[in-house]
């Protein structure tokens, strides 16, 4: 059995196709430019590449482009091995608590929260109905990067505000990259086999997030309302004082949508060392002794370093803290940067341990208090695992 495993943008798709029960992947690509000019696909399968331009008026055409090169290919034999379609969602607000099977009534009630991942929810939307057009007899699945975090208490999830601005507006902090931590969790859990684990999940890649899981459950997480809040990112702020908003409004006669556009697109990474919002820009930069790129990777680190501190805290003392996603997976320098700053945990780094890219891995030394693992993420297979399941 086959199971796709979709993450649709407003001109992009991207897609996974996975084979159970081997869990492997048989093909991936992307489409890329639709709607638009240039319009062109990727499909990688068997160590073969397809690179081709097409017109990809929307999403539609870009799925019916998808079945026929999987069927030319013979990455499928029939469509009828296809039996589920999982799609990445990125908000559910509170109401959605879990993965769930779609049709338009789901849909129109998952449109709800448009505006709050205005970005994001309308194009994944898009893609479903596209995939509901073309494969009418297939199932859909929702997997939404909230869900996990709505594990999360009331005392957890309020900020600090105005009441009704929660119980009017549903102001209160959602978090995302959920489905990451929680493939995280499951991925360490089964391998320590341990259902009881207080886990500090560091995801940081050009978005980052940490999360604070005791037993399966979040008990913190440092997005927020939106992914802005938490740590520095590539190009997010994360957390800054909210009055700098309407100081730097006045300053510069930007309007509020205009300075949260810098906040979200021109600060973390790229905002500090004026260079790049890449790890590997900034890296090279820092080794060349540019001091703005030093600086960015040392308030990068601390930012992360302090965070852990706290959920450390939160949970009492963690069991372990894991590592993933572009950075986490692939940059030994931040990760020592970062580990180097929670010696008042006794957390060590093993150096030798350490030299390594893209690989699940334990890098803490023995005598190191909580173990540090690296564990690459798969979001597209925790997407076709719940996917198998609801449609089962
Ligand atoms: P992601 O959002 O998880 O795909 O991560 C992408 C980010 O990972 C890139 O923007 C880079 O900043 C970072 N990255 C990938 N490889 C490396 C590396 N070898 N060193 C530093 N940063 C890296």
């Amino acid at each position: 059995m086959k199971i796709l495993s979709v993450n649709a943008g407003s001109s992009s798709l991207k897609f996974t196709l996975i084979e159970f029960p081997s869990k492997n992947t048989i093909a991936s690509g992307l489409f890329e430019k639709i709607g638009m000019e240039g319009s062109m696909y990727t499909i990688k399968y068997n160590g073969e590449k397809i690179v081709k331009s097409a017109p990809l008026d929307d999403h539609s055409v870009a799925v019916s482009k998808l079945i026929d090169e999987l069927i030319a290919n013979k990455i499928v034999d029939s469509l009828e091995e296809i039996e589920g379609v999982g799609h990445r969602i990125l908000h559910g607000g509170s109401e959605f608590t879990s993965s769930t099977l779609l049709d338009e009534d789901v849909l129109k009630r998952i449109e709800k929260y448009n505006e709050l991942g205005p970005l994001h929810n309308p194009a994944n939307i898009m893609g479903v109905r596209a995939f509901m057009k073309v494969l009418p007899n297939v199932k859909n699945v929702g997997v939404f990067d909230t869900t996990f975090h709505q594990t999360m208490k009331e005392s957890e999830f309020l900020y600090p505000v105005p009441y009704e601005w929660y119980t009017e507006y549903g102001i209160r902090k959602y978090g995302f990259h959920g489905t990451s931590h929680r493939f995280i969790y499951k991925t360490i859990s089964e391998y320590l086999k341990r259902d009881d684990l207080k886990v500090i999940s560091c995801h940081i890649g050009n978005g980052g997030s940490l999360c604070a899981i005791d037993s399966g459950r979040v008990v913190d997480t440092t997005m927020g309302f939106t992914p802005l809040a938490g740590i520095m990112m590539g190009t997010r702020s994360g957390d800054i004082d909210p009055s700098i908003i309407p100081f730097v409004m006045k300053k510069t006669n930007m309007s509020a949508e205009e300075v949260i556009n810098a906040l979200n697109k021109k600060s973390g990474l790229l905002g500090i060392s004026g260079l790049s919002s890449d790890g590997r820009d900034v890296e090279n930069g820092a080794n060349e002794g540019n001091e703005r790129c030093i600086l960015a990777q040392n308030m990068y680190a601390q930012k992360i370093a302090n965070f852990i501190a706290m959920y450390n805290n939160l949970l009492n003392g963690a069991d372990v803290i894991t590592l993933t996603a572009g950075v986490g997976e692939n940059s030994k320098t931040m990760r020592k940067m970062i580990i180097d700053r929670i010696q008042s945990l006794g957390v060590k780094i093993d150096d030798e341990k350490n030299d390594f890219r893209g690989e699940f891995r334990l890098i803490s030394t023995d005598d190191s208090k909580i173990p540090v693992y690296v564990i690459p993420t798969n979001e597209e297979l925790m997407i076709a695992l719940d996917t198998l399941e609801l449609i089962s």
